[in-house]
């Protein structure tokens, strides 16, 4: 299994399948065992288990703050 990935506010990342919306880059919005995410495009916001979210990200487009 790879290492857990750093996740931080405000990340902006591009996930490998688009959103119906058409969008495919999202802003990380809350962290815990689930990871918010909002869509840039559309702005509807989901929640993800974080091995979910490892899974579907396809990279990092932006890092937010690591506070
Ligand atoms: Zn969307």
């Amino acid at each position: 299994m790879p290492p857990p990935i750093d996740i931080y506010i405000g990340d902006i990342v591009q996930m490998r399948k688009a959103h119906p919306c058409g969008g495919d880059t999202w802003r990380v919005v809350r962290l815990g065992a689930e990871i918010g995410i909002r869509c840039l495009t559309c702005d509807h916001k989901v929640l993800l288990p974080r091995a979910e979210f490892e899974r579907r990200v396809k990279r990092f487009v932006e890092r937010g703050s690591q506070q």
